[in-house]
């Protein structure tokens, strides 16, 4: 098949995954109808999205964790960043990317001339998994409509995914982050660009450049977006 109509059908996919985690299970058969259906859909505040998840219990990672790392930054961000989960720092802080990954993190954010402050900072998982082990799936599909949710709050333009998690997640697939780096994906009209997760980097230093790259790109067509507007 046509790559172009590949990339279309896993766009459709990844929208309509996106759709479910939202909550909406089916879609009306008419162009009038959509439009009524949109119209019922409320939006949540980030800190109505926060109260709903409250002290939450839905997966079995509440057992071990000491804090729920939520997300943080600025609610009218333009870009996210999206990782995979919380680590040991995190759990104590109860803040996403404070360890050592989150100060490569910072400098990664300060490299396109921006402030962590300026974005906005989650995580596919809001609890850390035992000895950071990999998010099970039934983990991600308790936790991760509330990402959908706060994503919906912020609207950010511009997604940068960190990590193969956070990539596939959200990009619906099982492609590895070294395919999927260095290309523009669209997720429900947002620009999802994956790179490398910062605690990679700090084992594999060799590929900061790309990740240097990668954020030029963000910080690029950012730019030209304010050009257009
Ligand atoms: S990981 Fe998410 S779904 Fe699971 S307990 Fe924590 S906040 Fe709840």
């Amino acid at each position: 098949m046509d790559q172009k109509v590949l990339e279309i059908i896993a766009d459709l996919k990844s929208y309509l995954e996106y759709l479910r985690g939202m909550g909406i299970e089916a879609l009306p058969a008419t162009g009038r109808e959509s439009e009524d259906s949109h119209s019922n859909l409320t939006l949540q505040t980030l800190e109505e999205v926060r109260k709903e998840l409250g002290d939450c219990r839905r997966c079995k990672l509440h057992r071990a964790r000491r804090t729920i790392v939520f997300g943080e930054g600025n609610e009218k961000a333009r870009l996210m960043f999206i990782g995979e989960g919380p680590g040991y720092d995190e759990d104590v802080q109860g803040r996403p990317f404070v360890g050592k990954a989150g100060q490569l993190l910072t400098k990664i954010i300060q490299s396109i001339h921006l402030e962590r402050e300026e974005v906005y900072i989650a995580n596919i998982i809001k609890c850390r998994p035992p000895q950071n082990r990999n998010p099970e799936p039934d983990e991600i599909e308790s936790c991760y409509p509330f990402l959908l949710k706060q994503i919906q709050a912020i609207q950010p333009k511009v997604i940068c995914a960190l990590g193969t998690f956070a990539a596939q997640t959200l990009l619906n697939t099982n492609a590895k982050i070294t395919a999927l780096r260095g290309r523009v994906f669209d997720f429900t009209g947002i620009k999802v660009f994956p790179t490398y997760h910062p605690a990679f980097l700090l084992r594999n230093p060799e590929r900061k450049r790309e990740v240097w790259e990668d954020v030029k790109q963000i910080s690029e067509w950012m730019a030209n977006k304010d050009e257009d507007s």
